[in-house]
């Protein structure tokens, strides 16, 4: 297929793993952001084709995964409500809250609906005038726009019925959490594509000094990945610190001007907590004050519902790179994606789901006998 089979060239594959191979004297922890990158790198297996001195760790870059237990209950909460049309992206329906998911509040009779898009959203509450249509606005700074064009618009066209769960995290801040942290490893990143499609990597580089790091804007197939991870290792053997740009064909120094503009027009930053990692502080959006009538949280006053995360769960350790899930004793035991325990079992981009369904499961099972 044009413009992805040229990305999974088995041939360049090989050469890009030899040039690691050959560039690497020392050992070396790279950590992959995005939850796509770390589906790639499980599901095609590079991590184990790397040489042993390069290890990747996975990042807490997929946003179902941190997006903190209590915004899935107030969900829930909202959705059950008779007088509401509950809206979300598909893979947020079976992520379980303190008691049940979406998926269970639609078949007890709630009105819970897959969109693909916020913007449909706005003809729902269009066509059902006597509803609220609320959508669950989830994601890294790549949905902010969408997200924001959704509000910008009922606020410009006058639709009253429609609000928004807000629950925008930003990866910059969460970089900076994990390098700050005591038990930091990750010596290089591999930043996020698709998020720097849209904002740019013009704030990374104040980062890569701060805390003397090589960061790579990497793309998401497998020989973007390897790319990215060549690039890192050629920075940190060199000692060179600074952002390279191996995503260049999707991704512009200053980002995306009209998406930016619109995120900046109805969000603000604030501080987010992060599911399995905690408050990180400016790591999130909200709304605006002049956008506040399209806030759910304010509407059905839902933020203080109780909820109880299992202690079994390592999912913040794993979020942080300090551990694999394979670490985890509940991995493929209690916790399965069918029934998840935690953050990183509940999408198919976290890395606890990652590896279970390409196998590493089974081949911790061998391992162990
Ligand atoms: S395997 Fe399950 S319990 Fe263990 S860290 Fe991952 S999500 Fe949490």
């Amino acid at each position: 297929m044009k413009f992805q089979s040229e990305y999974r060239d088995p041939v360049a594959a090989q050469k890009l793993l030899q040039a690691i191979a050959r560039t690497a004297t020392r050992p070396w922890t790279i950590m992959e952001v995005c939850g796509g990158q770390t589906h790639t790198i499980v599901k095609y297996g590079i991590d184990e084709l790397l040489p042993p001195q390069v290890e990747l760790v996975h990042g807490p870059g997929c946003p179902v995964c941190v997006t903190p237990l209590e915004l899935i209950d107030q969900a829930i909460a909202i959705a059950a409500r008779p007088d509401v049309i509950f809206c979300s992206f598909g893979d947020m329906l079976r992520v379980p809250g303190s008691r049940t998911d979406l998926f269970a509040t639609k078949a007890a009779g709630g009105d819970v609906r897959i969109v693909y898009s916020p913007l449909d959203c706005l003809a729902i509450a269009e066509k059902n005038p006597e509803k609220t249509i609320v959508f669950f606005a989830v994601g890294f700074e790549t949905t902010a726009p969408a997200n924001a064009m959704a509000v910008w618009q009922a606020k410009r066209r006058g639709i009253e019925n429609f609000a928004v769960l807000v629950s925008h995290v930003l990866v910059p801040p969460a970089m900076t959490a994990i390098l700050s942290s005591p038990t930091n490893r990750v010596q290089g990143f591999l930043g996020a594509g698709h998020v720097c499609s849209v904002v740019g990597y013009e704030e990374y580089e104040p980062l890569a000094q701060r805390f003397q790091i090589p960061i790579v804007v990497t793309g998401f197939e497998p020989l973007d990945l390897l790319e990215g991870i060549y690039r890192c290792v050629r920075m940190l053997e060199a000692g060179r610190i600074g952002v390279d740009n191996q995503y260049a064909r999707a991704v512009q120094r200053s980002g995306n001007p009209g998406a930016m503009q619109l995120i900046n027009d109805v969000f603000e930053t604030t501080d987010r907590k992060w599911r399995g990692i905690g408050v990180i502080p400016a790591s999130g959006f909200r709304l605006r004050p002049e956008y506040q009538a399209y806030d759910a949280q304010r509407r059905f006053q839902v933020h203080q519902l109780q909820v109880l995360e299992s202690d079994e769960c390592i999912s913040g350790v794993i979020l942080q790179g300090v551990k694999k899930p394979k670490e985890c004793p509940a991995f493929g035991k209690t916790c399965t994606p069918e029934h998840p325990l935690g953050a990183t079992m509940v999408s198919s981009e976290g890395a606890c789901a990652a590896y279970y369904n390409y196998g590493r499961y089974r081949s911790s099972q061998t391992t162990n006998v």
